[in-house]
């Protein structure tokens, strides 16, 4: 036999036994964008290596360490998208969707990252992501929070996820801020690691986005740059605080928030929860007025936010809150004799004719009662057809409830959309 080939490490299969919570989760999130006027956007998989260095930064763990890069045949650099921004202000700013415009966008779908493969972290992973552009004012910021809470509740997980927040000011108060952080951690350079007295050097901001306990722990009374912000962010962080009171939206001010690209100005934030263990930040966005420009548009402002939806998914099985997805069979037809396969799969059809949400799955490959009860059992479904010689004859089904005690019921198959349509109702 020859050997078998396995998926990239990190790169997961979606199985039936969890695409029905996936189709879940698409749909859900499908609906409430819908329900604040957002728009679809679905941009390539692949871009130029050029658009992720240029927006998320050449100093950042993706950029330095995570892309899935790669020549393509004409020796072009070619990167796996790692993050959604990137290519959505790419995509705007070349089909002119931005300059003096307002648009509210979502997309979902596939990111790539070379990190280490652990619960919650993977090589090919997905992301649902809004991004609005064109709108400066902090009741936009408060919306999409909003929008996400929404999500939460939702799911049913709105106790689970805290909203920690931060302000990361204009760039001329970065600016100024930088130069307070890199003395202060000059002084306590011993306690950097490598990483970060690179970092010091290039991009001292992202020392405050460390992992390592020992840097968190040095950067703990490091001076705060939501101290140091300039009159108009103060205002604007002030404005998004007091939109998330008035929504009864609870949340945390978390000065050591600095994401972990380069392309944040003013309202950053993150919902994270205690029950992924480590990998405990679910959604994370922010403000990036700067970023439509610096990748060659015309000065757009822009907001937004990735949720990443293994990390979701996870969530709602930790909690088993995945429990009453719907069964992807309702009823399940079988044919106790091979004479009445055609009639038994007329009654599909017109069933599936007359009620085109109605799931139906028609027994194949015959089989005694037991084995096609069996069956109609293992597909999850409420009701089973029974369909013999007799029933055929009579132009009837007799009908078995699979999941309650109930008598069988002979049902006329030209009375069985009616009854269906009682039972099932969409
Ligand atoms: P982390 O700090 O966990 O590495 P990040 O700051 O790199 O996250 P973002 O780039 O902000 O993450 O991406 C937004 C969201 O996408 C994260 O909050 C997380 O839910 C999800 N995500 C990021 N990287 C991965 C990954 N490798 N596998 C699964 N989900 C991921
Ligand atoms: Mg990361």
């Amino acid at each position: 036999m020859s050997k078998q080939i396995q998926a990239i490490r990190g790169m997961n299969d979606c199985l039936p036994t969890d695409s029905g919570l996936w189709q879940f989760v698409e749909s859900t999130i499908r609906q409430v964008v819908a329900s604040y006027g957002y728009n679809e956007i679905r941009t390539p998989i692949v871009e130029s290596t050029d658009l992720f260095k240029r927006s998320i930064g050449e100093v950042t763990d993706i950029v330095e360490k995570e892309m899935y890069t790669f020549s393509d045949r004409n020796l072009d650099s070619l990167t796996l998208r790692p993050e959604g921004t990137a290519s959505v202000v790419r995509a705007g700013n070349e089909h002119g969707l931005l300059y003096n415009q307002q648009q509210r966008l979502w997309y979902l779908g596939q990111m790539f990252r070379h990190e280490r493969p652990q619960k919650g972290r993977y090589r090919q992973f997905h992301q649902f992501g809004v991004e609005v552009f064109g709108l400066a004012g902090p009741d936009i910021d408060a919306e999409v929070i909003l929008l996400s809470a929404r999500l939460w509740k939702k799911f049913g997980i709105s106790q689970h996820v805290t909203l920690e927040i931060n302000s990361l000011g204009s760039a001329e108060a970065r600016a100024a801020y930088k130069v307070k952080l890199v003395s202060y951690l000059n002084e306590r350079k011993e306690l950097l690691d490598e990483d970060s007295l690179r970092r010091l050097e290039t991009n001292p901001l992202r020392v405050l986005d460390s992992k390592n306990p020992q840097v968190q722990d040095a950067v703990k009374d490091a001076p705060k740059l939501i101290d140091c912000l300039d009159e108009e962010s103060e205002k604007h962080f002030k404005g998004l605080c007091e939109r998330l009171d008035s929504f009864g939206i609870q949340y945390r001010v978390n000065p050591a928030l600095v994401r972990g690209l380069d392309y944040y100005n003013r309202t950053v934030f993150e919902w994270v929860t205690d029950t992924l263990g480590s990998q405990g930040t679910v959604c994370a966005g922010g403000r990036y007025d700067g970023l439509v420009e610096q990748l060659g548009g015309k000065s757009t402002q822009g907001v937004g936010f990735a949720m990443g939806l293994e990390r979701l998914i996870l969530m709602l099985q930790t909690l088993e809150l995945d429990k009453n997805i719907a069964p992807s069979v309702d009823v399940y037809i079988t044919a106790m004799e091979e004479s009445v396969e055609l009639y038994a799969r007329q009654v599909g059809e017109a069933l599936r004719d007359a009620i085109p949400q109605l799931k139906v799955m028609n027994h194949n490959g015959g089989g005694n009662f037991k084995k096609q009860m069996k069956r109609a059992d293992n597909s999850g479904a409420t009701l089973a057809l029974v369909i013999g010689e007799t029933e055929k004859e009579t132009q009837q089904v007799a009908i078995k409830y699979l999941r309650e005690q109930q008598p069988q019921q002979l049902v006329k198959s030209d009375e069985l959309a009616g009854f269906m349509k009682k039972i099932f109702t969409y």
